[in-house]
């Protein structure tokens, strides 16, 4: 069993993309208010005085699109600056990272994952749920920024749909032949868009290897937090290749995160919805900060019960929330 020392947390659950697997498709989503979410003061309180306390070092900024988070930068360099921070990562779909990665970069971060589903604009902007101009310009320039600002390890997510883009898996690992990148597979989860689900189902991350293996091969290789991603290498690449296969391997037992939602719902499964406890309303009302340190090592100590086998999608079987909404 895995020590939890990880946090990933969501800044804000608005997004600029509309991505069709993310969200659910002609539905509105209801978005927190800005006095809802967590202020940059209290996700340092909750960093400092809850999370480090127990043991957590590593965390991940994600959203919804955490680029539109306004006082990102100075977040940021805060909580690089703490002297529990070992690793401090961000999750975006890098539309406005042109314009901000060297500035993040200045503060502290070091890590950054960006989605790119494809390297074909159209089914790029299908995928974004992009009706306007191309976004795929703009999002390449901002993957290009982040490279030229020295992001390293940098990673590229890719979301594979049966029928929509599993045809570029070996377009996009190809990418890692020539570059620093490290592109990562991830399978579609029943989670956003369930009609999208039903109609396409996922693809295993086996079959996606066998495929990348039987055209250049695949050694085995190794990233800078790696994760769930079972990791390997094209012979002769510089980057990596990744897959994350939470649908086909259950990884629960490797698990060592906990979520923290934009309005400060912190959630030890991905999962699973009725395992979650409110650290906003204490903190706000002004509970003991070592009060609130106890409930949150309760729910540690829970987290090996609650996990994806157990997943409760509620008796409508839909998730309340979608990945943007969670923190994905
Ligand atoms: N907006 C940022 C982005 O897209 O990178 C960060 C938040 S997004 C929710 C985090 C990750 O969740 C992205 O890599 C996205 O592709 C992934 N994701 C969203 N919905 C998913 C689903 N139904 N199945 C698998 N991955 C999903
Ligand atoms: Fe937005 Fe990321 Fe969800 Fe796409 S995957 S809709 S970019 S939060």
């Amino acid at each position: 069993m895995s020590v939890t020392d990880y946090l990933r947390i969501s800044l804000i659950d608005r997004c600029n993309f509309r991505c069709v697997y993310c969200m659910p498709e002609g539905e509105e989503l209801s978005y927190l208010l800005g006095p809802e979410l967590l202020t940059n003061d209290e996700i340092l309180t909750l960093v400092t005085e809850v999370f480090g306390p127990l043991g957590f070092r590593r965390f991940r900024l994600t959203g919804g699109e955490p680029l539109l988070r306004p006082g990102l930068v100075d977040l940021v360099a805060n909580l690089a600056a703490l002297p529990t921070t070992e690793d401090l990562a961000l999750t975006t779909n890098g539309f406005l990272l042109a314009d901000l990665a060297a500035d993040l970069y200045a503060a502290g971060l070091r890590r950054i994952n960006i989605s790119l589903d494809s390297l074909n604009p159209d089914t790029f902007d299908l995928l974004a749920g992009n009706r306007g101009r191309s976004r795929w310009p703009q999002v390449w320039a901002g993957i290009q920024a982040a490279h030229a600002a020295g992001f390293d390890p940098l990673k590229l997510n890719v979301v594979v749909i049966p029928g929509i883009n599993d045809g570029e898996v070996e377009a996009l690992a190809g990418l890692t032949r020539d570059r620093n990148w490290h592109v990562r597979f991830i399978e579609f989860m029943p989670i956003g868009n369930d009609a999208l689900f039903g109609d396409r189902g996922w693809i295993s991350s086996e079959s996606l290897r066998d495929r990348i293996r039987g055209l250049w091969g695949l050694d085995d290789g190794s990233v800078l937090g790696a994760g769930p991603a079972d990791v390997f290498q094209i012979p002769g690449a510089i980057g990596t290749v990744g897959f994350i296969s939470q649908m086909s391997e259950c990884f629960c037992d490797r698990c060592n995160r906990m979520r923290l939602s934009a309005d400060g719902w912190l959630r030890p499964c991905l999962l699973n919805e009725s395992a979650q406890i409110d650290l906003r309303s204490p903190l706000r009302s002004g509970e003991r900060l070592g009060a609130l340190r106890d409930r949150v090592a309760a729910l540690l100590a829970a987290k090996p019960e609650i996990n994806f086998k157990q997943r409760d999608a509620g008796t409508t079987g839909r998730y309340g929330r979608t990945m943007s909404q969670i923190g994905g």
